[in-house]
Order: C-alpha cells, then structure tokens, then sequence
C-alpha cells in the first residue's frame, strides 16, 4: 500500500491539454488560437528589441547572482510602481504603495489572496463570469469561496452591466472583488469609463475590498489609457490591490515577471502591509529570481529603451487590432451571413467568438484551428498568412 495509492488523477490544464493535441496534430494548415499568447504576422514569438537591448548590456558587464531582497529589485519595484500609479502620482510620491516582485502576473494574486487570507480569513471572492480560470483555483487554494459576479450577456454580445452592479450591490461588506484592469480574459469585453465609475460607487458604497488583475496593461488602447482605471480608483480614496505582469507586454512569458501593488491609506500603513508580504513571500519561494526583473527594470528606467518598448508595444496592439477587422472582413467574404463586427469592439488579445462547443471541436478535428471549447479564440495568433484558413473554417461551421 503506497502513500499515493488513493491519489486520484487532476483533469488535465483544459488550454495546456489543447497545446499537446494541437502539437500531435499533422495537418498542414493547423493554426493555435487557444493559448494567450502574442505572435508576429511570421507566427513567431517576439523576442523584443527592448530587452535584447537591455540583455546585451547586462551580458557587457555580466554580474554575480547574489539573492534579491524578498521584495526584489528596489529599481524594478519602484518602475512598476511608476508604471501602475503614475511616477509623479499623489500615492506614488506619498509613499502608500507597498510593491513586490512576483513570479508573474499569477505570483503577484497569489501573493495578495494568500495576504487577503490571513487578514480577512472568512471573506468571500468573486469573480467575473466567466474569467480566466485560474482566479477560481488560485484564490480558491488559498483557502476563499470564490463565487461569481454577473459580467458576460452571451445574446446581446457584450457585459450585462446592470447585472454586474446587481451581484456587486449585494456582495457582503469587506468581499474581495478581482476585476480585470482591461482586455478582459476571455471575453475581450471591458467596461466604458462611465461603467468603471458606477462600479466604483458600488465597491466604495458596499465596502467590498478591489483586485485589479492587470495583465495587459498597453493591449487595449494604449499603457496610460489601460492605466487610467488605477487612477479612478485613487480618485475615489479607496485602498485596493494591483497585479501586474509583463509576460504579454514585454513578450517575457517564460521569465516570469510580475508585480503585486497594494495602495495603502498612508505610509506608515504600506510599511506594515510591505513587512506582510514579505513573510508571504518568504515562506513561499523566499524570493524572486533576478533575470526577468533585471530586464524589465532596465529597460522601464532607461529613456532610451523605454522609447523603443512603447514602439514595440503598440506595434503589437496594433497588429492585433488590425487583425480583428481582417476577421470581420473575411468571415464575410467566406460568406458568413450573422453580423460579426461584435469582434472589432471587444479588444486585446482574446475573442469571445459565440462559437458553441460542437463548432469548436469541428474546427479542430476538421480544419485544425484550436480555440477553447467555450469558443474563447486568441485574436493574437492571427496573422496574414493564417488568417484565410480561419476565415473559410469558421464560415464553415457556422
Ligand atoms: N491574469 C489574467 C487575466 C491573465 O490572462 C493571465 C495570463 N494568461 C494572468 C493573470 C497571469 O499572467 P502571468 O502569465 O504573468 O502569470
């Protein structure tokens, strides 16, 4: 009888899983819209000019790997800061934002669930319905009931907005609320900024505790513009949380390269908060790695670099954008009758496609193209030499 003899099999990472089929498939024309990730029109990985700027001048004068403080890099820490708040913002020059490094965008919730946990034990989560899945699990393994707020209206294309104030209106005080910064995954619908205030009101009014998750901040319409949400809720004198991540941004994806901020109400409050997150880190991975850090922070406090980082940046946005009105055009010339121009106002990387299930699975066993089941296609996968095959597959099935 082994220790593990009861141990049951976990179901497989549903997109993860998707990449091994994708992988083991041999058709020619196979595109993969199911993973988050960007590719150029060449359907390759960026590999950024920005960061192999930045790499060949720390290789220039290679460093030793001494261990980071807990927190990382003091360089990294304040850049993110900058970045999230504004350099020159009233939190920012105040001292109330506590940051770390984390390992992600996922290394900077986790940090701030398992936070959440030892200071509001009996709280609840909710989340958007739907949203990327590991909000569910993550806060979930931390120890939360996560439970779901209104969000998607799969008939009128779009966010039930009046559903969405409803579940908020009547959350419990002191709930956590994860709410997605901007490009919302996976739907690709956001907010308006007259919705954000409205849903401000709520949180302020009810008490309920904000999760920014920003993990594409500059894919949507642009890195202040993404930002602009942050400074609405500093405006409205709340205290919330903020995870970043620059796998999408900075095309870092492997490197693991995000950051967890809580504002604070003053500093002396964001001492305490940052000394917390700290044992949080500690007792998890003890501290971050450097490499990825390094990069990011290099190129965010180098004028120069930074320059070339927005170009590369909205380069990406860009493309993505262009690629959307490429799937409306098309899906109509390959005869598609229903009107998708719902693909052009939803924006970042994801599509929420309407597909249904079936139609996903015909488009994988009989064309190749993968999306997830619940018809969730990256839009950043599309380039000018892939985007013909979609077209026809899609058009039909539907
Ligand atoms: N939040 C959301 C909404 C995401 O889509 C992702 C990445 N897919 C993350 C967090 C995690 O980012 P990272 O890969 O940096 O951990």
């Amino acid at each position: 009888m082994s220790l593990f003899s009861a141990v049951e099999m976990a179901p497989r990472d549903p997109i993860l899983g998707l990449n091994e089929q994708f992988a083991s498939d041999d058709n020619p024309n196979k595109v993969n819209l199911g993973v988050g990730v960007y590719f150029d029109d060449n359907g390759k990985l960026p590999l950024l000019q920005c960061v192999q700027a930045a790499e060949k001048a720390m290789m220039d004068k290679p460093a030793a790997r001494g261990y980071l403080p807990i927190d990382g890099i003091a360089a990294y820490d304040a850049a993110v800061k900058s970045l999230v708040f504004g350099a020159d913002s009233e939190p920012v020059v105040s001292g109330r934002v506590a940051t770390v490094q984390a390992i992600g965008g996922t290394g900077g919730l986790k940090i701030g669930a398992d936070f959440l946990k030892k200071l509001n034990p009996d709280a609840k989560v909710l989340i958007s319905d739907p949203s990327w899945e590991n909000h569910r699990a993550l806060f979930g393994n931390a120890g939360f009931t996560v439970e779901s707020y209104t969000y998607y209206d799969a008939d009128k294309r779009g966010v039930n907005f009046d559903g969405m104030l409803a579940s908020l209106s009547e959350a419990t005080p002191g709930t956590i609320v994860v709410l997605h910064a901007c490009c919302h995954n996976p739907t690709g619908y956001d907010i308006s900024p007259e919705q954000w205030d409205q849903v401000i009101a709520v949180v302020k009014a009810r008490g309920l505790t904000p999760f920014l998750d920003m993990a594409y901040q500059g894919f949507g319409h642009g890195i202040a513009e993404d930002g602009a949400v942050i400074g609405k809720f500093v405006a409205a004198g709340l205290t919330f949380f903020v995870s970043t991540s620059f796998s999408k941004s900075f095309s870092l994806y492997g490197e693991r390269v995000g950051a967890l901020s809580v504002l604070c109400e003053n500093k002396d409050e964001a001492a305490r908060v940052l000394s917390q997150l700290k044992i949080v880190i500690r007792t998890n991975y003890s501290n971050p790695p450097i490499h990825g850090g390094a990069v990011v922070a290099a190129v965010l406090n180098n004028p120069e670099l930074r320059a070339i980082w927005e170009k590369e940046l909205a380069e990406m946005r860009v493309r993505i954008k262009a690629m959307r009105q490429k799937l409306v055009d098309g899906l109509k010339a390959a005869g598609v009758k229903q009107d998708m121009s719902f693909i052009t106002s939803q924006i970042g990387m994801f599509s929420y496609s309407g597909l249904s299930k079936e139609q996903m699975i015909r488009l994988r066993t009989e064309f190749g193209v993968y999306g997830t089941d619940t018809g969730r296609m990256c839009v950043a996968a599309l380039n000018s030499k892939n985007i013909d095959h979609v077209c026809q597959a899609i058009a039909k099935v539907v």
